[in-house]
């Protein structure tokens, strides 16, 4: 199994790079998580087969990690034809969130007539469910006004665990969603800055006691932050960057 950053840049561009999603290839698995404004541009650039994708998972509704579901959506209908059906899961209000993104993109694309099923699935935190062959347990994430639509999530497949923080502040509602977990990718916004809304690596390198994950890739890095990367003690991801788990 093998979990690539199709794009783990910020809502800004930072370092040049794409807008968050991640890919989760195994010999079951095929599921995006998030899916950001330049995420088809980015999944093209990696010659990802998009119809081969059965779940897209959202953490939250922010156009970095969600802006790109109308693009996924027009080019599945027009371009790469798909026919399997497809899962987008994410926070409570899902259904409302999707038809106003495809409609904000798109006026009239939310109830186009399409080759394939879409099923919206709303996760809710500390609620496992399974999802295109995976287990997913969301956990509230802290990146807005408190309990909104903002998770943390953990992904349990073939022998393996994959949390994402998402983008949020520190709280301890992460905690059982990420402890142990074979791939930790953590947002790492700025270095030592604490922010609300965003977490930033000395907070976060605070927690890994109790955290143990395996391996901690960085992601969602601001510029600040991208200038320090190289002397960090832990992988910082890139487009591109592929684990093997
Ligand atoms: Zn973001
Ligand atoms: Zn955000």
């Amino acid at each position: 199994m093998r979990f690539q950053f199709i794009g783990c840049g910020d809502a800004f561009g930072s370092g040049g790079r794409f807008n968050t999603c991640f890919h989760l290839v195994g010999e079951t698995v095929n599921v995006l998580i998030d899916c950001g404004a330049s995420s088809l541009i980015a999944m093209k650039r990696l010659g990802i087969d998009r119809n081969a994708i059965r779940a897209i998972l959202v953490t939250h509704f922010h156009a970095d990690h969600f802006g790109g579901i109308p693009f996924f959506m027009l080019d599945a209908q027009f371009f790469s034809r798909r026919t399997e059906p497809l899962i987008v899961a994410g926070p409570r209000g899902l259904p409302a969130w999707y038809e106003r993104v495809m409609e904000t993109a798109f006026p009239g694309s939310a109830a186009a007539t399409r080759k394939f099923d879409l099923s919206l699935v709303e996760l809710e935190p500390g609620h496992p469910v399974a999802i295109a062959g995976t287990r997913v347990t969301a956990a509230q994430a802290a990146h807005g006004p408190p309990g909104g639509p903002f998770l943390a999530l953990r992904v349990e497949v073939e022998g393996r665990s994959i949390a994402y923080t998402g983008d949020t502040e520190w709280t301890d509602a992460l905690v059982p969603a990420i402890r142990d977990c074979d791939l930790l990718v953590a947002e790492s916004y700025f270095f030592d800055r604490q922010v609300k809304t965003h977490l930033d690596y000395a907070t976060l390198a605070a927690q890994l006691p109790r955290l143990r994950p395996r391996r901690l890739v960085l992601t969602h890095m601001s510029e600040e932050m991208l200038a320090r990367a190289g002397s960090l003690p832990c992988t910082v991801a890139e487009d591109g960057l592929t684990i093997a788990l």
